[in-house]
């Protein structure tokens, strides 16, 4: 089927679960009522997914309070109890962030429930998203490496021992988020590729990284601002991307200054193009969706184009991300008419 569909990963979570319109939003429930909760928000998530249309589902990143954290918080050598204050992403934002403070190793297993939870309600392919490499390493505080590049290895071993589980429990496509290569460009072809590969070594299933330039919040709108007319970081990262195993890129399309001639420089990928915008809740129609997707088919085979979110839509209004689900269901189904 021409023209799959995915969310890039996350979905609001329910106001009974999660503060609404947040990153890192608090939890509302404790203990096994929280366990709980994650799991029905799951599968709640599955099924607005399945119900718009959507082919590769997600879990929708109910049961993790953060794409980077959730992960963290299943890893030894970590001290979340004494978190300090750090610039991430070049200082484009500060947060509170954890610190590495002996050799990390994961106390076990990190997203079983979940995945089996949506694999047991769904017969459609599932996608799970895993932090990658580079953007865990600068979403903490190291006083144990003192190397990044060692640092990021560790990490791609305890993601590949987690991916692989992934992979038994039936997931269908292990995605890494990225968002770290397009701010250190020159380190993604030095070793930010090759820690990526690691993390994904030994993995049959589909394989692939999301690259981009963020949530649609004020830190980030501030920084695209400043990037000028055309966003060309992308240039420098693609032909090592290319060049690896790694068999999706997911990067954002619409209403993006990347012009989409860049995709040109992947030649042998299959692109997750965003076609629905997670900064504006502005929702798109499904012509809008369509029209994304023939401008993408000007670079890109037809074959191998997959329609897919910007981004994450953790922090969006609930009612606007599932308005947005459907036109991406719908519009990549007008497409399939339109261009089939
Ligand atoms: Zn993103």
């Amino acid at each position: 089927m021409l023209f799959p569909t995915s969310i890039a990963g996350s979905f609001p979570k329910p106001s009974w679960l999660a503060e609404p319109n947040k990153l890192w939003a608090p939890w509302k429930l404790e203990g096994a009522e929280l366990e709980i909760g994650k799991r029905d928000a799951t599968l709640l998530a599955v099924k607005l997914q399945e119900d718009s249309g959507i082919t590769y589902l997600t879990d929708g990143e109910q049961a993790r309070q953060h794409f980077v954290h959730g992960f963290l918080e299943k890893v030894d050598g970590i001290d979340f109890a004494h978190k300090i204050e750090m610039g991430i992403r070049k200082d484009r934002y500060k947060a509170m962030v954890p610190q590495v403070v002996a050799p990390v190793k994961l106390k076990g297993r990190v997203h079983a429930s979940e995945a089996r939870a949506a694999r047991a309600h769904t017969k459609n392919k599932l996608k799970f998203t895993l932090p990658g490499p580079m953007t865990i390493i600068d979403t903490l505080a190291d006083h144990h490496y003192h190397d990044r590049v060692q640092m990021a290895f560790a990490f791609a071993e305890l993601l590949n021992q987690e991916a692989l589980a992934l992979q038994e429990d039936g997931v269908d496509l292990i995605q890494f988020d990225e968002p770290a290569f397009n701010v250190f460009t020159d380190e993604v072809s030095s070793w930010g590729v090759e820690a990526l590969t690691r993390a994904a070594k030994g993995l049959t299933c589909e394989t692939g990284v999301h690259i981009c330039y963020g949530y649609g919040i004020k830190a980030n709108n501030d920084w695209k601002e400043s990037l000028g007319h055309e966003w060309r970081q992308y240039e420098q990262i693609f032909p090592a991307i290319d060049a690896s195993p790694i068999q999706h890129v997911a990067i954002e399309c619409k209403n993006s200054h990347v012009p989409l001639s860049l995709l040109g420089l992947l030649h042998n990928k299959t692109i997750q193009c965003g076609v629905i915008d997670v900064g504006s809740d502005a929702v798109e129609t499904p012509e809008d969706v369509a029209a994304t997707i023939a401008e993408v088919m000007k670079v890109v085979p037809k074959e191998r184009i997959i329609a897919t979110t910007n981004c994450g839509m953790a922090p969006m209004r609930r009612d606007i991300a599932e308005a947005k689900l459907k036109a991406l269901g719908d519009g990549a189904k007008l497409a399939r008419e339109r261009f089939g």
